[in-house]
């Protein structure tokens, strides 16, 4: 067999497009040929950003990108997931055996050798396996997530939560292996899915096991329980986050003058502010961050995303002046940036890991899935960060917002445990020959078999 060729189906939300980008910038410097596949509504936003971009031509590195209708109109708002997810089941699975055949049909590319998916996407997975073509999950939340999931049958019959919704029965305090942290069971990454979305996790988890390769963007010594929780699952969080930033899947133009911002501002003095791409905050709790940013007598650098101006109306009180606010930012080399003393966020995984391997101090106001197994990670298993309380109304206030950030600033423990998670992560990056790379080139290995 030749060059390894990968298609790499991740579903469509920025969360899921980072890590595949960043693990396709990773095959290809192992010289594997890579087809992105995309929804063809992200692709013309890709091909109009690539067209006007002086950054890198794409069709001449080694990553092809291709694309597959996600059965919505132009017009149709594709921020409801559910919708999107099923609307997607519906429409590509009966075109990616054509795609696949006149991928294969070409003369410059060997033919594809493995298709890797990411989570919602494991129809692919079964089309794969139907044609004889290999395949690998990749999973971009962290391990203990993945392992949760992966347990969701256990907890069912051991009576920890329902069927139906996957809430939890009783209140008591979950293992899911002796060496696993306790855990809440209200912190579990379906409590927030409803019942149509629990039932797509239960259904994929299965199809999941399809794919003989788990691959985690995650670090092992941050999570070693979940890892050894089951010998499918292998970090390969090291080559992602060393591979290239570039990303021609951003959804959103990111706002560089927010880098010469931060040249200008001194070491450790500014509070970054990011929700991810897709999280949404309640205006009352819009409002209450606007005020406590104006409480701190600090700079920020505030991403509020364009197209939620219904939800992001800045109080009248609100000054902003020691602040930067822009639409995007460039948020992996923000979070390296010496000028950045903490991170207010929503704890998405990708998000975790950037401001671990930044060894940036978290400050965490997880709004959905996963976010509370991370934030409790952050707060309680590596202790580099501290949650938000709640006022009775369930919004965070100012108040609370100044307190904590002063709190994190002034903690040299927290300081102190942000650093060492920043020299694991480093050291794993940097190893030749160590874990990760040895994990990627052995799957890349196994698909030449
Ligand atoms: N991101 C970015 N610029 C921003 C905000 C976010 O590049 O202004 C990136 C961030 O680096 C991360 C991704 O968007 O890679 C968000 O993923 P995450 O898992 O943190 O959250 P999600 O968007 O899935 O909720």
């Amino acid at each position: 067999m030749g060059i390894p060729h990968f298609l790499v189906i991740p579903f469509p939300t920025q969360g899921h497009l980072n890590p595949s980008m960043q693990f396709s910038h990773a095959l290809a410097k192992h010289g594997c040929n890579v087809t992105f596949i995309s929804t063809e509504f992200n692709h013309k936003r890709v091909m109009m950003k690539a067209a006007s971009s002086d950054q890198e031509n794409l069709l001449g590195s080694k990553i092809k990108l291709a694309s597959l209708p996600d059965g919505l109109d132009p017009e149709d708002e594709r921020g409801d997931l559910q919708k999107l997810l099923l609307s997607i089941k519906k429409t590509m699975p009966s075109r990616l055996p054509k795609l696949i055949d006149e991928i294969n049909a070409l003369d410059d590319i060997s033919k594809i050798s493995c298709i890797v998916v990411t989570v919602n996407m494991g129809w692919a997975l079964e089309i794969g396996s139907r044609l004889g073509i290999k395949g690998a999950l990749l999973w971009p939340a962290s391990a203990t997530s993945l392992s949760l999931c992966d347990s969701i049958h256990s907890f069912i019959d051991g009576g920890v939560i329902d069927s139906e919704y996957g809430l939890p029965i009783k209140s008591q305090k979950i293992h899911l292996s002796p060496s696993m942290p306790l855990m809440d069971p209200k912190d579990l990454p379906w409590i927030s899915l409803g019942r149509i979305f629990f039932e797509h996790l239960v259904q994929e988890m299965q199809t999941c096991k399809l794919a003989q390769w788990w691959l985690c963007n995650a670090v092992h010594e941050l999570e070693p329980a979940a890892f050894s929780s089951s010998s499918r699952l292998s970090p390969i969080g090291g080559p992602m986050l060393a591979s290239s930033d570039y990303n021609p899947t951003t959804f959103w133009e990111e706002d560089r003058t927010c880098l010469h911002w931060l040249d200008q501002q001194p070491s450790q003095s500014v509070i970054y502010v990011s929700f991810g791409s897709w999280s949404v905050l309640d205006p009352n709790q819009f409002t209450e961050l606007a005020l406590g940013l104006d409480l701190l007598d600090m700079p920020f650098l505030w991403v509020v995303k364009p197209g939620n101006e219904q939800y992001n109306a800045y109080p009248q009180e609100f000054k902003g002046t020691k602040g930067k606010i822009v639409g995007w930012a460039p948020q992996k080399k923000v979070l390296k940036h010496p000028a950045i003393a903490c991170f207010i966020s929503h704890c998405g995984w990708n998000s975790t890991l950037e401001g671990l391997y930044g060894g940036v101090p978290f400050l965490c106001l997880p709004i959905r899935n996963d976010q509370f197994v991370n934030k409790f990670f952050i707060c309680e298993v590596w202790k580099v960060g501290l949650g938000l309380d709640k006022q009775e109304n369930g919004v965070i206030s100012g108040d609370e917002i100044k307190k904590k950030v002063e709190l994190v600033r002034g903690s040299e423990d927290i300081k102190a445990m942000s650093l060492k998670c920043k020299e694991i992560v480093m050291e794993n990056m940097e190893k030749e020959g160590g874990h990760y790379v040895r994990n990627l080139n052995n799957f890349i290995k196994w698909t030449k078999e």
